[in-house]
């Protein structure tokens, strides 16, 4: 298991490069990568026999070719993402059968754009979330290999947004139709070579014994053309300083365990994968912004910085807590209680929120304007889940390796943001 960073809310430098230098270089609100926090997730994970990449949790090319170098494959939910994944220099299919896809498309529908390309030029692996997807997929190029994506009839998220099982989820195949699609896949000559089920394990083991029960059940039904079960992504990284990692060996031998079974029934090993998003770039990202206002309220001490929820969305979306850090001359200064806000025309466009929209306030140095404020464990979500809103570009983007700090997306210019309009 990985050691865990303590959060503290003063700090000088990522990977480093001081924070002062890096806003001056390439300006704010930036996020900052730290290359070798992403390639050390992954070598944790070394056990399992593919680790495959959840890109939407940061698909940049940058971050892309660095994951492909570290040895994992990727999984991708659009066409565009198969795209990003075959221009990062994955190839389309593996080269031996036996080898695992290097791209897995995912999802629980086609887009018309997807389905012409994975039909079409690019024709990566494809795990079915829907009968429809199986119906779709046979109808345009039948005797593909598939893998099924199961809802197991029950879920384990924090929140409506994030749950990802049972009967209010809108994700994968229901249970009880599996062998239902089973069958369809095959008047298609569509070959099931695999299952999948991404409930989210949080830290609790026992949870995740139900859900390997869940899939031996399925395996077992589903019969010896099995030989890959992906157990999904969803671990979790530590947001504040008593969030925990999962026991990654613990996890990995309660898998291990339940596939050997399976294994030994059906006389051929099975590979297992893990589908990992924001476990392997969370905690490599920083969004560094720089404090425009600080403002008294009623009593209330705001700090308003150049970053909003334009930038990061997910504490507005899930109440989700970022640690916060100030950079700059006040870092030694006394502590305060402060709201944290960013810059949009929008009340709701503060950082220091619970889910619901509760304000909460954050006991942080005593800051002035031009002092910088740094958002913590941002690799993942953060600035994929970005907008333009209120016309504001989207933020640069840096990588850090070995110490050297190199632009990997340019800040959006005028020209970029109206660059699909029509007048
Ligand atoms: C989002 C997603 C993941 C990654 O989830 P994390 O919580 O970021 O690990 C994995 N698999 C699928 C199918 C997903 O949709």
């Amino acid at each position: 298991m990985p050691e865990k960073t303590i959060f503290t809310n003063r700090r000088s430098e990522i990977a480093g490069v001081p924070v002062a230098r890096l806003a001056e270089e390439f300006g704010t609100p930036l996020y900052v990568y730290d290359a070798a926090k992403i390639k050390e997730r992954i070598a944790d994970l070394a056990m399992f026999d593919t680790v495959r990449y959840a890109q939407k949790a940061c698909s940049s090319l940058a971050i892309l070719k660095l994951v492909r170098k570290a040895g994992a494959a990727v999984d991708a939910v659009s066409a565009m993402e198969i795209r990003r994944a075959v221009a990062a220099g994955w190839p389309v299919t593996a080269e031996k059968p036996e080898d695992p896809d290097p791209i897995v498309y995912t999802a629980d529908i086609f887009d018309r754009d997807a389905l012409d390309l994975i039909a079409g030029e690019y024709p990566v692996h494809v795990n079915c979330g829907s009968m429809d997807m199986i119906w779709q997929l046979g109808q345009r190029a039948p005797g593909r290999e598939i893998t099924l994506r199961l809802n197991p009839g029950f879920g384990h998220g924090h929140s409506q947004k994030t749950n990802t099982g049972g009967d209010q989820s809108k994700h994968g195949i229901w249970h009880e139709d599996l062998m239902r699609a089973i069958e369809l896949a095959s008047h298609f000559d569509l070959k099931v070579k695999g299952l999948h089920m991404h409930i989210g394990s949080g830290t609790d083991l026992e949870h995740l014994a139900t859900v390997c029960e869940a899939m031996d059940r399925a395996g077992l039904a589903a019969g010896p053309r099995i030989s890959v079960i992906s157990c999904g992504g969803g671990l979790p990284v530590p947001y504040d300083n008593s969030g925990e990692y999962v026991d990654l060996a613990a996890y990995y031998k309660i898998w291990r365990e339940k596939l050997d079974l399976l294994a030994k029934v059906y006389r051929h090993p099975i590979r297992l994968e893990i589908e990992p998003g924001r476990y392997i770039v969370a905690e490599s990202g920083y969004l560094v912004s720089e404090i425009r206002a600080v403002k008294n309220q009623g009593g209330n001490l705001f700090y308003l910085a150049d970053a909003g929820f334009n930038n990061l969305a997910r504490p507005v979306m899930y109440g989700s807590h970022h640690p916060i850090s100030v950079a700059g001359p006040s870092a030694d200064a006394p502590e305060a209680d402060v709201i944290v806000g960013g810059p949009l025309c929008e009340s709701g466009d503060i950082f220091t929120q619970k889910e619901g929209g509760y304000v909460e306030k954050r006991r942080l140095p005593k800051a002035e304007v031009g002092d910088y404020l740094v958002f913590e464990v941002a690799g993942a979500y953060g600035f994929m889940m970005g907008s333009n809103y209120n016309s504001k570009p989207l933020a640069a983007e840096v990588l850090i390796e070995d110490g050297v700090p190199r632009l990997i997306r340019k800040r959006q210019s005028f020209s970029d943001l109206i660059s699909c309009e029509v007048e």
